[in-house]
């Protein structure tokens, strides 16, 4: 099949350049449409498991037995016939009668509505009291987490059912404070799980690509964390739920529960233990009732354990976490960019340097960066693994951690305005209206729970006030600039119904939602295949042609960066070694370091069938950078000169491009 010419390679008439760029396969050859696949829903999931099927069944029949219990009643639950006490089961009586000559299956059909509304209110306190705390100390982390964990960590030495009798003891006998008091108990559990899963969730890369939209910390935990913890907090109120009615029926058995004469289950067997000897039916139907329905409840969440396993979630990582949203962007100098250099740069990063936050101090990651990227322009970072350009990008987009990461010096500005030192507002407000992300691994990118017409609106909707149908309307126009074919229908899909590329179609859909002025696209096919790849930067090019945006591409792929960017910015030990326009650093490089990336680049040098080759050496690790050029142990040009061991050499002019290195004339030759 005759290859198409392609659009940069052609231009630049370089040979290495469409020697990289003939790597990529024609265009169209395949299809990433996806078809929908088979949408189960949560009860079908619970049936199709055996205790799940079990424990749904007799939940249910205990709920329906909850609601019409007292109508079902055949007699009078509170009616005492003292010529009828303690008479064993029989037809007039199936559960027999109690002291009082009260019938017991009527109190026990009348019974379970207490019962199961203690249960119900118990973990409504717990869910309302813990839920709350544990998002608050997985959101804001240090001295708030701290403190909140410690208190439960005491809450948690108590045993449950003497935790549970101070809290009664204290409030007085009654149901409402059974229900308190089960409640209480049981918020370290939910505070618990629920820090440890909005952990896990705000690792994700969806909320940071909700972040880098602007979206709120309330909005991002409404739309994005809640729905994601909810099956796991479903599973949990259902385990729970047993337990608490466990809890609730032993304050009922010490007497501290119901009073009398409403009958409970927990209280009917506290009032049947005079006669566990000579009548033990009394107690033995209200806790076959109360057991059952533990274990309902029990087999119930396990099903749900297993739908909703968190090992099973994709992405169960435990790091960066967002307090920093609603902090200031970073402990930087709040300098713009100098006014000259930086007019009409849509982004512009002036002597940037940044640095690791460790035990030992700060660690350089980044160490005086100069860029700039104008409107329309595409400009790729490329370098090898841990040489600070993702660090970089991630601060250009306003999404450095300050936790984690200080920017000590230097200015960054977006389209004129400085990114440093905003208040929360402003740097959301920013990001908002002037910078898209797309991340490299879209499936991550895209909340699972919500469909894709959910996220869009609510990227289009951020900072607007536009009505539904406006906001639908854009996002089909969205959509439609993806060239997603169908946009009505895929707007009510979820992001699992999608291939690979077309999640990645999505996600730039939803970072262009604002008209932002600057991409920021960190990998952004790396997980696709190279006919998908080839597919979205080209997608990615038309559309920066139509918008006049900028973009940054950070990616390890010289081929694409031939193909597809203007300027080129190598990047090693944290520092900018040669950058230029891409037709000028990688036809002829002039820093060592470019050149061996060239060479190991596929499709370069000794042809097909050749072995790649690998740049000698390893990278030097943060904070442990040699003196003098950081290159110099893998440099084949220094070869001992003294000067390449005594100082760093600064980016100079040389050959239209900006290099690096003492000797960078040496390539000319
Ligand atoms: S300055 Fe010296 S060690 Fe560094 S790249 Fe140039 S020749 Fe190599």
């Amino acid at each position: 099949m005759a290859r198409p010419a392609h659009p940069r390679a052609g231009d630049a008439g370089m040979s290495l350049l469409q020697d990289m760029a003939a790597g990529a396969p024609p265009l169209a050859a395949k299809s990433d449409a996806a078809l929908p696949r088979r949408r189960w829903t949560l009860p079908r999931r619970i049936l199709a498991q055996p205790k799940g099927a079990i424990g749904l069944t007799l939940v249910v029949l205990y709920l329906l037995l909850a609601v019409f219990g007292p109508m079902l009643a055949p007699q009078d639950a509170f009616r005492q016939n003292f010529a009828q006490t303690l008479r064993p089961p029989s037809a007039a009586h199936w559960f027999g009668t109690d002291q009082l000559g009260r019938d017991v299956f009527s109190r026990v059909l009348v019974g379970a509505r207490a019962t199961l509304g203690i249960g119900v209110g118990g973990v409504a306190v717990a869910f309302l009291i813990g839920v709350p705390l544990g998002i608050l100390a997985a959101w804001r982390r240090g001295w708030i987490e701290a403190v909140l964990m410690r208190a439960i960590d005491i809450m948690l030495s108590f045993p449950d059912i003497v935790f549970a009798l101070a809290v009664v003891a204290i409030l007085g006998a009654n149901t409402q404070n059974v229900i308190i008091a089960v409640g209480v108990v049981a918020v370290p559990v939910f505070a618990r799980t629920a820090r440890a899963v909005t952990m896990s969730i705000l690792a994700e890369p969806y909320i940071e690509g909700s972040a880098a939209l602007g979206a709120s910390p309330s909005r991002i935990i409404l739309r994005h964390v809640l729905p994601n913890i909810s099956g796991t907090l479903l599973t949990l109120s259902t385990l729970l739920f047993a337990s608490t009615l466990l809890s609730a029926s032993g304050l009922g058995f010490l007497g501290l529960g119901t009073q009398p004469p409403f009958p409970e289950w927990g209280t009917m067997l506290g009032e049947s233990r005079s006669y566990i000897r000579s009548h033990p039916y009394l107690a033995t139907f209200p806790g076959l009732f109360l057991a059952v329905s533990a274990l309902a409840f029990n087999l119930l969440g396990e099903a749900l354990r297993v739908i909703y396993d968190p090992t099973s979630r994709r992405g169960s990582r435990r790091a960066p976490l967002f307090a920093f949203l609603r902090r200031r962007s970073a402990a930087a100098p709040a300098t713009a960019p100098d006014g000259d250099s930086a007019a009409g740069n849509a982004v512009s990063v002036k002597a940037l340097r940044m640095a690791f936050r460790t035990r030992d101090g700060l660690l350089d990651v980044v160490r005086g960066v100069d860029l700039a990227i104008r409107p329309g322009r595409t400009l790729a970072l490329v370098g090898e693994s841990g040489s600070g350009k993702s660090t970089l990008l991630r601060a250009i987009g306003t999404l450095a951690n300050p936790q984690e990461v200080s920017i000590t010096q230097g200015a960054i500005g977006i389209d004129g305005e400085s990114a440093l030192g905003l208040p929360a507002a402003a740097l959301r407000a920013l990001r908002r209206r002037k910078i898209g992300v797309v991340f490299q691994d879209a499936a991550s990118a895209l909340n699972p729970v919500l469909t894709v017409g959910a996220q869009l609106a609510e990227a289009v909707r951020a900072g607007s006030r536009l009505d539904n149908e406006a906001v639908r309307q854009r996002c089909l126009a969205l959509l439609k600039d993806v060239r997603i074919a169908d946009p009505e229908r895929r707007l009510a899909m979820y992001p699992h119904q999608f291939s690979g590329g077309m999640k990645q179609r999505i996600v730039i859909a939803i970072a262009l939602a604002q008209d932002p002025q600057v991409l920021l696209a960190d990998e952004p096919t790396s997980a696709l295949d190279v006919t998908i790849q080839q597919q979205i930067l080209v997608l990615l090019r038309e559309i920066q042609a139509k918008r006049g945006m900028a973009v940054l591409l950070v990616t390890h792929d010289l081929g694409l960066v031939a193909r597809f960017a203007d300027d080129v910015a190598v990047m090693y030990a944290g520092r900018i070694v040669e950058s230029g326009e891409v037709a000028t650093v990688l036809e002829r490089p002039l820093h060592p370091y470019t050149l061996a990336l060239r060479a190991s680049a596929p499709g370069a040098g000794e042809g097909r069938g050749q072995p790649l080759r690998s740049i000698p050496g390893e990278p030097p690790l943060i904070g442990q950078f040699p003196a003098g050029c950081t290159f110099r142990p893998r440099c084949p040009r220094t070869q001992g000169r003294p000067d390449c061991a005594e100082r760093e050499p600064d980016p100079r002019t040389v050959s239209g491009r900006q290099v690096a290195c003492l000797f960078a004339e040496e390539g000319l030759s």
